[in-house]
């Protein structure tokens, strides 16, 4: 028996693994504090790609006669991609190769690509799907509280506050386990306001339910902050003693009157006059953003403007009180961490801060001056592949982006364009058929390695069974690659091993992992960072003393609602958003597979009222346009979701070839929440 954590999203919730014969069993882990043995469907059913008959266990090379891919040995494969690398690094210079990580990859695999990235490659050209995910809340709390840890307190304290308002969060349908802190925090007389366009699963167990216009959730917060201004709500102690910025914040929200609000977010002003009233009584308050607010042009904005209503309050710092960004992916809290963003090096140092530079090259052993700058962020790096000033050649690893792109067709015709596609993966993704070689590695419960939860925990997943023949861990990938291209420094393969150095050259850094190691994690059910030192306690509750920003204040900082890029107009009159849906993980690759999470696939959910307006009824095929790509799937019709608003899950090929690629100008987060659609029958 082996515990260990689940393969998916960011609860990282425990569990046991057991073979029982050829199967392998998932069982409870009741000690693990973080999900008490409670799992969701995909957790009980994450053994389920194990012998799977889609499984990759042999390289594939793209033949250049038949143009089909053909199994191949390790060595060729590794070769063939090493020759062609170091080919285009000397015909076209070290940013013509490009990299792509992802949010599921453990730390140590994370850090490993950066490394490899900058040392054996040499490109500055490195991100990852995480950029879609979080960056906007890391943008924000960067800017707020001078540093970005999804929860700044464990999940377990949403129980004790006095009000939960989630905004743009489905945790119940997204993570199962953790909606029993909204259960426990009513049955002590707490109350949850749940804000989204969808009458969600959550929002059933709300108190106080608002349901805004995709895209509207900034002036929500400007609006909110200008009741609790007027009505004295404010905690003028706090902001006087432990803020700065609020004078400009105050101004900007004293425009922001509950009608105006409404005006914009179709939000009823006494539905927001409401939530002030809740919130100026509470003692406690917790503010928690996800993706629905994140997701957007203004996402960085969004974000800040709720981080306000929580300083404005005298929250953050303060015990079962404060902000938090709910992480989606299962690392996408270390993934951001040590190294595989275009502008970080590990423990969340910046890549242009000298200080860093030599810090990490140390620990490397390489000159700091042949570490590369700043690249381009997750979006601009894939519309950039195959251009005049783009990357010629891109190696994935823990990402099917064809699927998880916004504007996925114009991604898709940027990957046809490279010299050079390698993807790493355990199945033959949507990504992976496109490439010219493809890497079969192994999958979780076949590997050890540390992930982050979207507390700041680091948590150990072990090794529960060996690997099937034929397949190598992608740290084995990367050391065979750096080893023939001649890479200075060691690249390590044993998971342990890299720890100990990432831990290292996270030293000093904000996510310091110094002090965490495998025998501490087993022993005390993961660590909180930051942990310098191994007889550091660790951090579970971040900013009671002060914060780590250089005067040791948290930040107001102004902003102003401009709303999403594309508005609904005569030829695409409603708003489109995405989202998840309880079975199914990111871009599919691994749940749609798997016949314990079979569901009936992608469907557009819109109320009866658009239904009736275009004629159709639930269950007939619709036809879903934006102003990039069109969609077919059966329509939902709910009650539940706005008139003027569809939703398409986005785990099946084709939600992304309708979402938008405008960017958030500080995170470089697309708009994947909210673009103009047209429906038809
Ligand atoms: Fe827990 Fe998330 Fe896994 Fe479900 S998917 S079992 S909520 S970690």
């Amino acid at each position: 028996m082996t515990n260990t954590h689940c393969p998916y999203c960011s609860l990282q919730c425990g569990m046991t693994l057991e073979r029982t014969g050829p199967a392998l069993e998932v069982t409870p882990w009741p000690e693990f504090p973080v999900n008490e043995g409670a799992l969701c469907r995909k957790g009980w059913a994450a053994a389920g790609l194990r012998g799977h008959r889609e499984r990759l266990t042999t390289p594939l090379v793209r033949d250049s006669h038949t143009g089909a891919l053909r199994t191949a040995d390790w060595d060729e494969a590794l070769d063939l991609v090493a020759g062609r690398l170091r080919d285009l690094r000397e015909t076209d210079g070290p940013d013509s190769v490009a990299v792509f990580g992802g949010g599921g990859l453990t730390n140590e695999k994370a850090y490993q690509l950066g490394k490899f990235a900058r040392v054996a490659l040499g490109t500055s050209q490195i991100d990852y799907n995480g950029r879609w995910c979080m960056s906007s809340a890391a943008s924000a709390a960067n800017q707020a509280f001078g540093i970005d840890r999804g929860l700044p307190f464990p999940l377990a304290d949403l129980e004790q506050t006095d009000v939960l308002v989630l905004v743009g969060s489905n945790l119940a349908e997204t993570m199962p386990p953790a909606a029993r802190h909204l259960d426990r925090l009513r049955d002590r007389g707490g109350r949850v306001v749940v804000i989204d366009p969808r009458r969600t699963s959550t929002a059933d167990r709300a108190d106080l339910f608002i349901q805004p216009v995709p895209g509207t959730d900034l002036p929500l917060a400007l609006g909110l902050l200008h009741l609790l201004d007027a009505g004295g709500a404010v905690d003028e102690e706090y902001i006087a003693a432990r803020t700065t910025g609020f004078d400009a914040v105050r101004c900007t929200a004293a425009g922001w009157w509950p009608e105006r609000v409404e005006r914009v977010s179709g939000v009823p002003a006494g539905e927001l006059r409401e939530l002030a009233g809740l919130l100026a009584a509470a003692g406690r308050v917790v503010v928690l953003t996800a993706r629905g607010a994140e997701q957007h042009t203004q996402g960085t904005a969004t974000v800040l403007g709720w981080v306000n209503v929580a300083l404005a309050l005298g929250m953050p710092g303060r015990e079962f009180s404060g902000y938090g960004c709910l992480t989606g992916q299962g690392n996408g809290q270390g993934g951001r961490e040590h190294g595989q963003k275009c502008d970080q090096l590990p423990g969340y140092r910046m890549i242009d801060d000298p200080a860093a530079r030599e810090h990490v090259a140390r620990v490397w052993g390489v000159d700091p001056a042949s570490l590369p700058g700043r690249g381009r962020s997750a979006y601009e790096l894939l519309d950039a592949l195959g251009t005049d000033d783009g990357a010629r050649a891109l190696l994935v690893f823990g990402s099917n982006i064809v699927v998880s792109a916004p504007n996925a067709t114009q991604v898709g015709e940027r990957l046809a364009s490279l010299d050079l596609l390698v993807v790493a993966d355990i199945v033959l993704s949507e990504t992976a058929a496109l490439a010219d070689v493809v890497l079969p590695v192994t999958q979780w419960a076949e590997e050890t390695g540390t992930m982050t939860n979207l507390e700041g925990r680091v948590v150990l997943r072990e090794r529960a069974v060996a690997p099937p023949e034929g397949v190598r861990s992608d740290l084995d990938v990367l050391a065979g690659l750096a080893e023939r291209l001649s890479a200075p420094g060691p690249f390590h393969t044993h998971p342990e091993t890299i720890f100990a150095e990432l831990g290292a050259a996270s030293a000093g850094g904000h996510a310091d992992y110094a002090g965490i190691d495998y025998d501490r994690i087993r022993a005390e059910h993961g660590v909180f960072w930051p942990c310098p030192t191994a007889d550091h306690p660790g951090t579970p509750r971040m900013f009671e003393g002060s914060f780590p920003t250089v005067d040791g204040r948290a930040r107001f900082v102004d902003v102003e609602h401009v709303g999403a890029a594309e508005q609904p107009c005569e030829d695409y009159p409603v708003h489109l958003t995405t989202g998840r849906v309880l079975a199914q993980y990111q871009s599919g690759a691994q749940t749609r597979r798997i016949r314990d999470l079979a569901d009936p696939g992608p469907f557009v959910e819109m109320h009866p009222m658009l239904a009736d307006r275009i004629g159709v009824v639930d269950g007939q095929p619709v036809v879903v346009s934006t102003r990039r790509g069109e969609l077919q799937a059966p329509a939902r019709v709910v009650a539940t979701i706005r008139p003027d608003t569809v939703f398409v899950p986005f785990h099946w090929v084709g939600a992304n070839r309708l979402t938008n690629d405008a960017l958030d100008p500080s995170s470089r987060m697309p708009e994947f929440k909210a673009c103009a659609a047209a429906v038809r029958s």
